[in-house]
This record gives C-alpha cells, sequence and structure tokens, in this order.
C-alpha cells in the first residue's frame, strides 16, 4: 500500500485527521502502533493506503526547533512514506514553525509529494473567505493548499480528488501490480479535454424514480455490469457509453439490481454518503415533480443538504425534475409552468454562490429527456474539467479589470498575472505584487466575469491569491 505520514507543527490537527474513523482511518493495526508513531490503514472514497501519524516524534520539541529529533526512527519513517500531508491551522495563519517544519521536509523528504491541509476550516467554508489563508499556505512551496477539517469531514472529498491522482501514479508505476494495464485506474488529468470517463452520481430521496431515470439511461446502451477490480472487491460498477463517452455510474448499481425496490431509511443513507458524492465528478440529484406540484416549497430539506454539499465538495451539480407526465394534461398547464419557474428559481437561492446550475425536467418513466440530461450532464463535466491557458487568462484579465469598479486607485490591488492551478473543479491564483489584498468583492467580481466570459455557468470555480515579491 502507498504510504502517507501526516506532518505539522504541534496541534494543527494531525491526529484528529488520523482520528476520522470512517472517512481516513477505519482500521488501527494494534501491533504496529509503537510509542511515536500511530500507523493505520485509510480509506478514502475508494482509495486505501497506509496512513503515518507523526504527532509522537514532536514531544520532545515543545521548545526550539519542532523536529529536533530528526533521528534514525523519524528517517526511517520518512524513508517508508511516498506521501505527505502538511497540516497548518487555517485559524492561526502561517506560523514560522510552519515554514520550518516545510523546509524540515523538503530537506529530509526527497521525492515525497506533499499536500498541504489548511485544518479547522470548516467555519471558514464559504466562497472566498479562505483565500488570504490559502495564499499564505502557497508560501510553503507545495503547490494549491487545500482546506479541510478533520474535525466535520469538510474538505474530505478535495482531498480524494487530490490524493487520487498521486496514488494512482504510484500504483500504477508498481510493475507487479496486475492492474496496471487495465482501466480500473482512469486517466484523471486530461489537460482540459476531459477524456478521462465521466463517473456519474444519482442522489435522491426514496421513490423521486432514481432507478426508473437510471434504467432510461442505460436503454439501448452497452451495459457492463460486474465486479470492479482493483480495490473494492465488494463494491459494482456500472458503465455505459453516451455519444462515445465512457460513463461510470458511482455507487448506483443496488438500485440497479434491486430494480428501485430499497426504500426507506437504506435508501436515504445511499443518497446522503459523503462517499456517493466524493467519487463522482457530476451529481444529478433527482426531484420529484408531482410531490413538487403539491407542496409549497420545491426542495426537501434532504434534497438542500444533498445539493449545498455537492457544490460544497466542489462536484458539479445537475438537478433533474422527474415524473413531469403527470403534469403533462391539459388541465395541468398553470402547475406545470409553475414548477418549471419555481425549481431554478429555489435551487439559486440555496446556492446563492452559484449561478446558472442546470434543471433538466424529464419523464424518466416515459423515457423522455435522457438524452436532455446527459447533454447537462457532459456539458458539466466538461466545464468542471476545463483548462484555460495562462496567456488566454491574462488577456481576459487586463480587459476585465478595467470594468471593475475598484474602492479607490491607491488601495487597488495590483495582478501580476492569473493562472488556473487545477482543473475539476476549475481553481484559479491571482498573483499579487504589493501589500494590496482582493477583497471578497473581487473575488466574487472575478468569479462572476470567469463565469460568464468562459461559459462556467453551474460549476463550482475557486480563486484564490497569492503575494509576490
Ligand atoms: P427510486 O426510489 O428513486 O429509485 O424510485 P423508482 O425508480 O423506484 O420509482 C418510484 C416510483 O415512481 C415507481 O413506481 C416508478 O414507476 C415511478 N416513476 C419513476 N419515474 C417516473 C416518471 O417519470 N413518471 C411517473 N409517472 N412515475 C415515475
Amino acid at each position: 500500500l502507498p504510504t502517507v505520514i501526516l506532518v505539522g507543527r504541534p496541534n494543527v490537527g494531525k491526529s484528529a485527521l488520523f482520528n476520522r474513523r470512517e472517512a481516513l482511518v477505519y482500521n488501527t493495526p494494534d501491533d504496529h502502533v509503537t510509542r511515536d508513531i500511530r500507523e493505520g490503514i485509510a480509506k478514502l472514497g475508494d482509495l486505501r493506503f497506509r496512513v503515518l501519524d507523526s504527532a509522537g516524534l514532536e514531544t520532545e520539541a515543545t521548545s526550539g526547533s519542532i523536529l529536533s529529533r530528526t533521528t534514525d526512527m523519524t528517517a526511517n519513517v520518512l524513508a517508508r512514506s511516498q506521501f505527505a500531508i502538511l497540516l497548518i491551522d487555517v485559524r492561526d495563519g502561517l506560523q514560522p514553525l510552519d515554514l520550518e517544519v516545510g523546509k524540515w521536509l523538503r530537506r529530509h523528504a526527497h521525492g515525497i509529494r506533499t499536500i498541504v491541509a489548511m485544518n479547522k476550516s470548516e467555519s471558514l467554508d464559504e466562497q472566498g473567505s479562505l483565500t488570504a489563508e490559502a495564499g499564505q499556505a502557497y508560501t510553503l512551496g507545495f503547490g494549491d493548499p487545500i482546506a479541510i477539517s478533520a474535525e466535520t469531514g469538510f474538505g474530505m472529498a478535495e482531498l480524494y480528488e487530490n490524493l487520487r491522482p498521486l496514488l494512482e501514479d504510484y500504483i500504477l508505476q508498481r510493475p507487479e501490480d496486475e492492474h496496471a494495464h487495465d482501466d480500473t485506474y482512469p486517466e484523471m488529468e486530461d489537460n482540459g479535454e476531459c477524456k478521462s470517463p465521466l463517473q456519474l452520481a444519482i442522489v435522491g430521496r426514496p421513490n423521486v424514480g432514481k432507478s426508473t431515470l437510471l434504467n432510461a439511461l442505460l436503454q439501448e446502451e452497452r451495459v457492463l455490469v460486474g465486479p470492479e477490480s482493483g480495490l473494492t472487491r465488494d463494491s459494482i460498477r456500472t458503465q455505459f457509453t453516451f455519444e462515445e463517452r465512457t460513463v461510470y455510474l458511482v455507487d448506483t448499481a443496488g438500485w440497479l439490481l434491486r430494480a428501485g425496490k430499497e426504500k426507506g431509511p437504506a435508501s436515504l443513507s445511499v443518497m446522503q454518503s459523503r462517499k456517493n458524492l466524493m467519487r463522482a465528478h457530476v451529481i444529478a440529484l433527482v426531484l420529484d415533480a408531482e410531490e413538487i406540484a403539491k407542496t409549497k416549497t420545491s426542495l426537501k430539506h434532504a434534497e438542500v443538504l444533498i445539493a449545498r454539499r455537492a457544490v460544497d465538495e466542489g462536484r458539479a451539480l445537475v438537478v433533474i425534475v422527474n415524473k413531469m407526465d403527470l403534469l403533462w394534461g391539459r388541465r395541468s398547464t398553470m402547475i406545470r409552468e409553475k414548477v418549471i419557474n419555481a425549481v431554478p428559481k429555489e435551487i439559486q437561492m440555496v446556492i446563492p454562490q452559484i449561478t446558472g446550475i442546470p434543471v433538466v425536467f424529464v419523464s424518466a418513466l416515459e423515457g423522455k429527456g435522457r438524452v436532455a440530461v446527459m447533454h447537462q450532464v457532459v456539458d458539466a463535466y466538461q466545464k468542471w474539467c476545463l483548462r484555460l491557458p495562462t496567456a488566454r487568462l491574462n488577456r481576459w484579465l487586463r480587459k476585465v479589470m478595467s470594468r471593475h469598479s475598484w474602492r479607490d486607485q491607491a488601495t487597488q490591488p495590483k495582478i501580476k498575472y492569473f493562472t488556473q492551478v487545477k482543473a475539476r473543479p476549475p481553481t484559479f491564483v491571482a498573483f499579487l505584487s504589493g501589500k494590496m489584498q482582493l477583497s471578497d468583492t473581487d473575488i466574487r467580481f472575478l468569479t462572476k466575469s470567469l463565469k460568464e466570459d468562459f461559459d462556467l455557468g453551474g460549476i463550482p470555480i475557486r480563486i484564490t491569491q497569492r503575494s509576490i515579491p
């Protein structure tokens, strides 16, 4: 198994992350627990890896240099790790000790690929509010930091998205790996062309018609249902092709096989499972048109939660209003229009930070809207993994900045350049010279302009900033 070591100065939350049982560590083999280093097997989505908690190494380091115990043991531990998660405490901001840990890691951990995680971000997880911290965390020199909360599990999907390509590289490089050449580990980065298989999750409350929709989607398509080879032996993967594109259905095989007979609490927990969301690129949230017609609000509480979580976790969201056939009678015109108008409005209201989340009206039972659903799903996926070249972004930036009404010339931040550091979802960094930072309003303006000018509506976009000398 690949090994990931958790590092960071005392109290940043290494042990909390280590202890996240269902999200991260599900098994701690007790004979491996030494006084200094705890070790466990972690499970994050479909990834499995060994995780080492370096908290024990710091006990004697409360004064002075944190890793004064750069002993044989530390060296051993590092030699066993291929990856590191460097934690910082977002509430404290970047501390000198964090920089020291970073330096130490660079010096002693040759070839260890490191992800910086800004822990304790749970209360700061609204869009834009982490930008200053992220800018600081950049200076550690390990790339784009991610915001997580070991306490609440916030950001585990992003951690997954960041770890997955690293671990996959590692797994693929092992010559003895029997799966090295099959497509169990699809290519994750594709330079914006989105060639890798789209992973789609269909979620919703019981009885809204998920299974029916699933069967409609799979109709006429080549369906492959079988045990997934590789790491998760008990999960079943369903795949089909739509317009020559491979689509994996995430965690929906159960519904397919049981033909929708899984009602009640079990199904609800499926819908709410975080894992479900983490493995998916696009989340299709299915609603029931007939129920919407009967009630004042379109979205039930559980549906609001799932929609928000999908977006918080950086997934692309598509809303599907099913059972429209029940509103197709002539007498239902008014009701139908009410539903068609109400749903997009309400989605916008509960997820104000993202405009243009697609809403598709279908009848799964009659097989109507199947192609429309897939077009929206593919479209959302393509936006989600779009990569914009830096040159193009900077031409755009010059134009767009002249449109922005700055507070005043004197306090206007100077964006030296703007670049996309990551796709899936699109993540951008503004490099600033001088002392002025971008305000939340500036970030919102940039986000909105990006969405309009590059047709990125409906998907979560992240912008962080970083000061350069
Ligand atoms: P699931 O629990 O979300 O998987 O829901 P099912 O797919 O099992 O559907 C629940 C019930 O709604 C079944 O009786 C379906 O026949 C019915 N249903 C599903 N889609 C439609 C639709 O588009 N129109 C109508 N009228 N009924 C539907």
